[in-house]
């Protein structure tokens, strides 16, 4: 069989981690399978669909690197893939779901349902089937007085039992499913018909999707009968539902927590291939002793079956630590040229870069590119060396306490003067040239030595290797920053 998967994600708010851990699993289970992975967009629910959640959704997964095959941008035989434009097939499966007594018009409010239940005293919520069996005078007097109904889908008794590939045999009894409307009484169709009705049409094979909606797939197993029934469906696909996963307190991780933002993991200067193989260990992993490892190790040795079904905690730590063992696995010119649009982005360069600027980039790179675990902190750390110098300040925390005190004003001096005589400006001969003054002459231990020179010419207590940047930064510049130091 060949495997078709989707990912059918609700363009409403901004992208959450657990809907890409979603499109990881089915992007691997595809490519694993070399099967197709489908990008179907659920926006029937017009009021919360937005183009800006859209295009959010499709930048992170361009960003990602999680390809479709089908979908938004490249097409394909099922299309179209926008629910918003697949009306006519919806409302034809309703009709035909009518017509052949699997659904049937309810006129019921939910008031009524309501006062029903508890006159009866039963515990099961939900809708009693009390419009099952009208028969076609009452429905057609009904609809005769303009009562408004909405079509509900006939369960079937007993129960519905699948296997799940992630938690195994699940059975619901269907007592406790009541029968569900597909539409609403507009007319306008609802998230419980379009999905198995797009699934069937597109031939998924395999739903893989998150453990919230585990309980509508027996409603969805059900309605698939009925489909294969009237000719719209050719098979049930199988289900597999991802655990959960938890935030903070052991809560499910929600909209509200800043780290749920898939987005801003890429704003903040993460790898796609290191947010992915942190999402990937949200249920799954590689091997019992192995966190690190690249998406072409994840789809070689992807198999759904091998999903926990226990909830996942989301864990930023150790999300970080992730990222950080793949940018270090990068090679700087690799680290340069996703580093730059970040650069560019936080002002550190100017867009287009000046040819001077590239050159000392490139120089740089070296020095920094073992000790950034984002993407962001190239800037951080490099953004002394572009500053204009009318711009350039000194972190005003760290200058108080290592530059403006007694020491740190005897060391900047003891520094200026040192390195006035430096001659070639090199990191070599600005290292002599400093250890004599304030280790040798001056009796200080290196880290005190250095310090304050660091914060007065870097800006900051965390730089590069203190005599590169200073070679880097030039004799002019770093003597000027050592003389503004002095008070
Ligand atoms: N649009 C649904 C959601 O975002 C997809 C449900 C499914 O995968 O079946 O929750």
């Amino acid at each position: 069989m060949n495997v078709r998967v989707r990912m059918a994600p609700s363009p409403t708010g901004s992208p959450h981690v657990g809907m890409i851990r979603t499109a990881l699993f089915n992007w691997a289970f595809a490519r694993h399978h070399g099967g197709t992975f489908v990008f179907r967009i659920e926006d029937t629910d017009k009021e919360r669909s937005t183009r800006e959640s859209l295009d959010a959704i499709i930048d992170l997964m361009r960003w990602l690197g999680l390809d479709w095959d089908e979908g938004p941008g490249v097409g394909g035989p099922y299309g179209p893939y926008f629910q918003s434009e697949r009306g006519e097939l919806y409302a034809d499966a309703l009709a035909r779901l009518l017509e052949a007594g699997h659904a049937y018009p309810c006129f019921c409010t939910n008031d009524e349902v309501e006062a029903r239940r508890k006159a009866s005293g039963s515990k099961v919520m939900g809708y009693d089937g009390f419009c099952r069996n009208l028969d076609a005078e009452t429905i057609a007097a009904y609809n005769a007085e303009g009562r408004p109904s909405v079509p509900r889908l006939r369960m079937p008794d007993g129960s519905i039992t699948w296997n799940d590939l992630v938690r195994g045999e699940v059975t619901f009894e269907t007592k406790f499913v009541p029968d569900y409307a597909l539409a609403r009484a507009n007319g306008d169709p609802l998230y419980t018909l379009v999905n198995p009705v797009d699934d069937a049409y597109m031939k998924i094979t395999h739903v893989l999707r998150g453990e919230d909606l585990l309980s509508s797939t027996p409603r969805q197993i059900a309605l698939y009968a009925a489909l294969q029934d009237i000719g719209i469906a050719e098979f049930t696909p199988e289900f597999g539902h991802l655990p959960y996963v938890m935030g903070e307190g052991n809560k499910k991780l929600s909209k509200r927590d800043p780290e749920a933002h898939a987005l801003a993991y890429r704003d903040q200067g993460f790898l796609p291939e290191g947010l992915l193989n942190y999402l990937a260990l949200l249920g799954w992993a590689i091997a019992a002793d192995r966190d690190v490892f690249s998406l072409e190790e994840m789809v070689d040795a992807f198999d759904i079956r091998d999903v926990n079904p226990n909830p996942a905690r989301f864990d930023l730590k150790k999300c970080e630590a992730i990222n950080a063992s793949h940018m270090h696995r990068l090679s700087t010119e690799e680290i340069t040229r996703r580093a730059l649009p970040y650069l560019k982005r936080d002002g550190v360069l100017t867009d287009p870069v000046s040819p001077a600027d590239q050159q000392l980039l490139e120089l740089a790179m070296p020095f920094v590119a073992e000790r950034v675990n984002k993407l962001t902190e190239v800037g951080d750390l490099l953004r002394f060396l572009f500053v204009p110098e009318q711009d350039f300040v000194v972190d005003p925390a760290d200058k108080e306490k290592v530059v403006d005190t007694e020491d740190g004003q005897a060391v900047v001096q003891a520094a200026y003067d040192a390195l006035l005589r430096v001659e070639p400006w090199s990191a070599a001969r600005i290292n002599d040239a400093l250890q004599e003054a304030l280790v040798e002459e001056m009796g200080l231990k290196p880290r005190v030595a250095f310090g304050p020179v660091r914060v007065a010419v870097t800006g900051k207590r965390v730089s590069p290797p203190l005599f590169e940047s200073l070679e880097l930064l030039g004799r002019e510049r770093s003597l000027s920053r050592l003389q503004a130091a002095l008070g």
